[in-house]
């Protein structure tokens, strides 16, 4: 199967690159950053730190889906949601990675979804995924007696806050406790704010230095304390997960899937 990779200069892109070179079954056949960038003509190998594979980078998505059946998307929402119109338009499948869509985005992805096969997913690795199972089993057993923070820490370019992963894991735990997340999620602590209400899940943000991703879930409850916890030592999970994205929709029918799908966790 030959894959294309957008964003392929960004922090993601070359652990991209090296991923699909690594991978069974998968051909890099392009890769495409924004046009104007100085990686544009750069070759893809080179830029991974993989040796030369005659894979220039371009800045043109349509010609290059011309030679590939599936696209990974490590962009930003404005982005991929024109990269969603190129594919479905050519008839190509999507893995994408980006976040941080507004829920008017993600409607907007789902449209694309019914005309090709797409995995988005805010959180690409197995721990997180697994993560994401942990928190149901934890909220239904837990209930409401327990109050719910969400803490994630992030490098200091990181563009979203909160992160994608910080807001599923928000929305797992909201839908466990049949609650609307965004009418529960308190993203704002400052003054006399009053007492925390039963229902809310807090969302705190921290950003500096080279964080790859952590995550914290706290269940407070009184006299004692649950923490599910995941941290991020490097961004090939990221990418060994598109990867496996990659391969499990092959031959998948229009839709909109995700990492739990991907996974078998659903
Ligand atoms: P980055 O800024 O390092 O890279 C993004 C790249 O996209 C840049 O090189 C940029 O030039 C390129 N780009 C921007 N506009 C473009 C366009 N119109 N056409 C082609 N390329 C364009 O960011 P990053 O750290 O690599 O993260 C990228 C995205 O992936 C973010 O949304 C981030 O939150 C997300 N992310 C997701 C996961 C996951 O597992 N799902 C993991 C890490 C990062």
């Amino acid at each position: 199967m030959n894959v294309a990779i957008v964003g392929a200069a960004g922090r993601m892109g070359g652990r991209l690159i090296q991923a699909v070179l690594e991978a069974e079954g998968l051909e890099l056949s392009g890769a495409v950053e924004r046009p104007g960038h100085p990686q544009v003509g750069t070759d893809a190998g080179l830029l991974a730190a993989a040796g030369y594979i005659g894979v220039p980078i371009t800045d043109n998505l349509a010609a290059t889906m011309k030679n590939a059946d599936i696209l990974i998307d490590f962009t930003f929402p404005d982005v991929t949601l024109k990269n969603l119109e190129i594919c479905a338009k050519l008839g190509k499948m999507v893995v994408s990675g980006s976040t941080g869509f507004t829920p008017e985005q993600k409607d907007q992805v789902g449209k694309y979804a019914e005309q090709i096969p797409v995995v988005l997913a805010p959180n690409m690795s197995v721990g997180v995924n697994a993560c994401f199972k942990l928190l149901k089993e934890a909220a239904k057993i837990l209930g409401d007696d327990f109050d719910v923070e969400i803490v994630e820490l992030h490098h200091n370019k990181k563009k979203d806050s909160p992160s994608g992963t910080a807001v599923r894991m928000g929305e797992v735990v909201a839908e466990t406790l049949e609650r609307d997340f965004n009418q529960v999620a308190n993203y704002h602590r400052e003054g006399m704010c009053g007492e925390r209400t039963k229902d809310e899940i807090g969302m705190q943000t921290v950003r500096g230095g080279d964080i790859v991703g952590e995550h914290t879930v706290y269940f407070i409850g009184m006299g004692e304390r649950i923490e599910i916890s995941h941290r991020a030592m490097s961004r090939d999970m990221f990418a060994r997960g598109a990867v496996r994205a990659c391969q499990w929709l092959q031959g998948n029918k229009p839709g909109l899937y995700d990492m739990q799908d991907v996974l078998g966790l659903n």
